[in-house]
């Protein structure tokens, strides 16, 4: 998607550990316009899938998803991120590992808001390793929903989670793929 691309190299910042900050339009600051023709973008490439609901995972994820979930006109489910050791009650919960901290928490969903029946679309800001959308498709499996697939703005190339996701035949779309990007000379190079 050649807008976002522009605009990664635009106001893209790289930081150690492989670390791409876009706060100023997709993480912190968020630009709404962008993330509607991202919303529509997905809506395309997912053109002819029957999709009822969008799972995403907190926080960043969260806008990405309601403006996207606008265009497919389904609702939205976040997963939840919690620390509690005893979760009980009625959720699906499965444990990620985070990249940007570094440690391992648990991730609940409802029962009452994913089951059998739903058609689900994953949808995330960043795909680094592949724990977060892992996680989320474990939580899809558990509830017994179908996963139609998985789409994610910035995929960073040169980490292993895409080719994870791939080869567990799942249909994912990355609106800019991160070939490599340079921390000195700010550099950025795309996938084609
Ligand atoms: P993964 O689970 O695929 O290793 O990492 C994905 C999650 O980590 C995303 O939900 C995102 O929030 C965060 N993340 C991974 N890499 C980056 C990055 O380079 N920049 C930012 N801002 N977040 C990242």
């Amino acid at each position: 998607m050649q807008l976002l691309k522009d605009r990664i190299r635009k106001d893209g910042k790289i930081k150690e550990g492989n670390v791409l900050k876009v706060d100023s339009f997709l993480n912190h600051q968020m630009d709404v316009k962008l993330f509607q023709e991202i919303g529509k973008e997905f809506k395309r490439r997912f053109e002819g899938e029957e999709i009822t609901k969008i799972l995403t995972i907190e926080a960043s994820g969260i806008g990405i998803a309601c403006v996207a979930a606008e265009v497919f006109d389904v609702p939205v489910v976040f997963a939840k991120k919690t620390q509690t050791k005893n979760i009980a009650g009625d959720v699906y919960t499965t444990k990620v590992e985070s990249f940007t901290h570094g440690r391992v928490y648990d991730i609940i969903v409802s029962r009452e808001f994913l089951g059998k029946g739903d058609k689900v679309l994953l949808i995330d800001d960043f795909l680094a390793n592949g724990k977060a959308l892992e996680g989320l498709a474990e939580l899809v499996k558990k509830s017994g929903a179908e996963l139609v697939g998985a789409g994610v703005v910035i995929e960073k190339g040169f980490q292993v989670g895409g080719d994870i996701i791939r080869s567990k035949g799942i249909h994912l779309e990355s609106l800019a793929i991160v070939e490599s990007m340079d921390e000195k000379t700010g550099e950025v190079v795309f996938r084609n």
